[in-house]
């Protein structure tokens, strides 16, 4: 007759990683010959309420497991403590069904053993496990044990997917920053160049407009990279005053006049230039929004359409919107559009560059001024790009 005492094998928490088998865990090791009395295995899980049940031994050898919840569920129903308490734990363990007993391989992954353990009958999720040694030993695993564990690898697969992405937003945001200054020179150069080449040579003057164009292109690149990975990241500052939205709308208007002209869009303006729509916001971040949403009205739409911009109060609000005659935006793109990266169904008419990440810093910012960014559309009808911002109550 073995009783081998309770003794429990704690690990201390820090030593879980993500890679921890469920031998790491806190286990109990209780064993009783399959000839002790069921009175006195009863009395024995009675003294310690932490031992989730006993491992049977036959001549020193594993022979099977009860479970706490399987002894005291018996012995409770009427005629079951007349019916097994003088028995020995044997008589008790053969009407049992052990079949739901899960045995694993110490050596199994946590996450893996879980998935297991989850697999078994509702009834028997929360039944203890046992778990077996490369040496034949087996001791026991209580199910809390082992989902408590595995909500902490969790925690700590999610703090390492936090830091492997904080990373790469870092090495992103440092090559990006590294390529601006190099491609502000070349636009500067072609710039000056086109001044030194000869008017008579058509060729090279293309040629060196056409490396301004793209360099310009790609500084936009960047700085839209640059600026989705500072939003991300949470440390995108602003910096507020007071502002005239029609005055910086209508800045914007102009400097998109030259793109529209291009692709002969008329760009209209429905609002009263003596009128006044104050917010407080960084003019900055706020033109970029505007600037994002007209441009875009431009690069989708056909040739020869026409673009209305609006700037109209509603109550405590200014509501400033683009409607263009665009393709429209179907449904599925409707749900996505405001998302990173998302380069959608509608393309550039004229050949513009495309990220897929305006939308997300326009709205972005728009939000973080306390404001509404949304589109109405209609797929072959055009989209309206609305921009909802509160009035300065200063
Ligand atoms: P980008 O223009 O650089 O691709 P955006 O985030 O500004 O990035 O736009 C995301 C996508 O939404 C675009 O690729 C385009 O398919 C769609 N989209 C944006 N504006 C319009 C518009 N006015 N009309 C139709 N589709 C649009």
């Amino acid at each position: 007759m073995t009783e081998k005492k309770m003794e429990e094998f704690p690990i201390s928490d820090f030593e879980l990683h993500l890679k921890s088998t469920v031998g790491d865990l806190h286990l109990f090791d209780y064993e009783v010959d399959i000839n002790k009395k069921l009175n006195w295995v009863t009395k024995e899980l009675n003294s310690d309420f932490r031992l989730p049940g006993v491992i049977l031994t036959k001549n020193g050898e594993y022979f099977g497991f009860v479970s706490r919840k399987q002894i005291f569920e018996r012995i409770s129903k009427p005629f079951g403590l007349d019916l097994y308490i003088r028995r020995p734990i044997l008589f008790f363990y053969e009407t049992i069904d052990s079949s739901k007993i899960l045995l694993l391989q110490s050596s199994m992954l946590v996450v893996d053993a879980v998935q297991t353990a989850l697999q078994r009958e509702l009834d028997h999720y929360n039944d203890p496990i046992i778990l077996e040694f490369e040496n034949n030993t087996k001791r026991i695993l209580d199910s809390y044990v082992l989902m408590i564990a595995y909500s902490r690898i969790n925690l700590l697969a999610m703090k390492a997917l936090n830091e492997a992405n904080e990373l790469k937003t870092d090495l992103l945001s440092m090559a990006a920053h590294d390529l601006k200054n190099p491609i502000s020179t070349i636009i500067g150069l072609s710039k000056l160049l086109t001044s030194l080449i000869e008017n008579n040579n058509s060729e090279q003057m293309d040629i060196a407009i056409n490396i301004n164009d793209i360099s310009k292109g790609m500084f936009k690149i960047i700085d839209e990279l640059l600026n989705s990975t500072v939003i991300e990241s949470g440390r995108m500052q602003l910096r507020k005053q007071i502002l005239d939205l029609g005055e910086l709308v209508n800045v914007v208007i102009y400097q998109n006049k030259f793109l529209a002209d291009k692709k002969n869009q008329i760009i209209e303006h429905y609002f009263d230039i003596n009128d006044e729509y104050i917010i407080l916001g960084d003019a900055l971040k706020i033109r970029e929004s505007i600037e994002n949403l007209i441009s875009n009205a431009i690069k989708y739409s056909p040739f020869n359409s026409k673009i209305a911009v609006k700037l109209e109060h509603k109550g405590k609000n200014i509501l400033f919107s683009v409607k263009d005659n665009g393709p429209g935006i179907n449904k599925t793109d409707m749900k996505k559009i405001f998302g990173k990266f998302q380069r959608l169904s509608a393309l550039p008419t004229g050949n513009e560059s495309s990220t897929g990440l305006g939308l997300f810093i326009a709205k972005q910012i728009v939000e973080l001024h306390d404001g509404k960014l949304f589109v109405e559309s209609e797929l072959g009808k055009g989209s309206t790009f609305f921009i909802e911002l509160p009035l300065s109550m200063e």
